[in-house]
């Protein structure tokens, strides 16, 4: 494990790459991350793989460590009992979390024990269909109650804790109520957290149109570690972090998709390719990592169908490790 907490590395001006997409890469490599999936709503995403075909979470594991990642995310997004019930695996969530974690920790000490691990947990996106459809959906907080939240990530946190990653990332968060509740119950885990915000828009707005400024107002007494912008677009990213920066006085960072539908095989999209073709190729997300590195970034990676090529053409700009 790293010698410094995230935390010190990041106050001290430090800047690290993050791993690119875990659940795209997975099915770009062919394993299934559709099961109770509808043509309308991602099901249990790639959370299963962590039991069902650990050896191919290991290889993209191992492949964004040897592109020269930083920071690898274990594959337990949504190894939560809500997205597992569905599957009938709701009450073997911990399993599969705890499988993600060891999976991710061994890589990491195998290739390079000096890069951190950190525990990915989304929310549950109870009332998410398809990714960005619904106007306003009720935050998690509201459908499921803030307490029942907070107990999840407290309880998915813990069993990534113990399996010995480094610090908590709760991502793919939408609602500001949400990401309060999700830093308060993953900090019961006692690992520094670190929060990830989705879906930011090209008017430099929260998804929903909340702005930065209430999310770190909400946040101030939170201890949260440092505020990432994940699964945008690169230009909402661009328009976004500066935002951000303005808002929010502790560390920032981004790791943007490039374009991704999961469920296209199921039908629910004009395209069948869950990976269509994007501009947004190695060279060219990495002039937008570029950009954000100038705007403050100090923690830049990739989200879904980035890949083991765009983490190491970001290496290649990013100032320090
Ligand atoms: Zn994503």
């Amino acid at each position: 494990m790293p010698e410094q907490n995230i935390a010190h590395r990041l106050a001290a001006g430090h800047r690290l790459l993050m791993d690119g997409g875990t659940g795209s890469e997975l099915q770009r490599r062919g394993i299934d991350v559709l099961q109770g999936s509808t043509a309308q709503r991602l099901g249990a995403w790639s959370g299963p793989a962590n039991i069902d075909a650990p050896d191919a979470v290991s290889e993209v594991h191992r492949d964004y460590l040897k592109a020269g990642a930083d920071i690898i995310i274990s594959n337990s997004f949504w190894t939560n009992r809500h997205r597992l019930a569905p599957i009938g695996l709701g009450d073997e969530w911990e399993r599969y979390a705890r499988a993600a974690g060891r999976i991710a920790v061994e890589a990491r000490d195998d290739l390079n024990p000096g890069a951190y691990v950190a525990g990915g947990i989304a929310t549950p996106c109870i009332e998410i269909g398809l990714p960005g459809g619904e106007r306003n959906p009720r935050s998690d907080s509201e459908s499921l109650g803030r307490a029942e939240v907070e107990r999840m990530f407290f309880e998915v946190a813990r069993v990534l804790a113990d399996e010995g990653v480094d610090f908590i990332l709760t991502e793919y968060i939408g609602h500001i109520d949400d990401a309060v509740a999700a830093i308060r119950g993953a900090s019961e885990a006692g690992l520094p957290v670190l929060l990830g915000m989705r879906h930011v828009t090209v008017g430099g707005t929260l998804q929903y149109g909340t702005s930065f400024d209430d999310l770190a107002s909400a946040l101030a007494e939170s201890g949260v570690t440092a505020i990432l912008l994940m699964c945008s677009q690169p230009e909402e990213v661009s328009a976004s972090l500066p935002v951000l920066r303005d808002a929010f006085d502790g560390p920032i960072g981004a790791y943007s998709q490039i374009g991704y539908q999961p469920i296209a095989p199921l039908g629910g999209l004009d395209s069948k390719d869950p990976l269509p073709e994007t501009e947004n190729d190695p060279a060219r997300l990495a002039e937008f990592a570029s950009d954000w590195q100038s705007m403050g970034a100090q923690i830049i990676g990739g989200c879904c169908a980035t890949t083991p090529a765009h983490i190491r053409a970001m290496r290649g700009i990013l100032d320090d490790a």
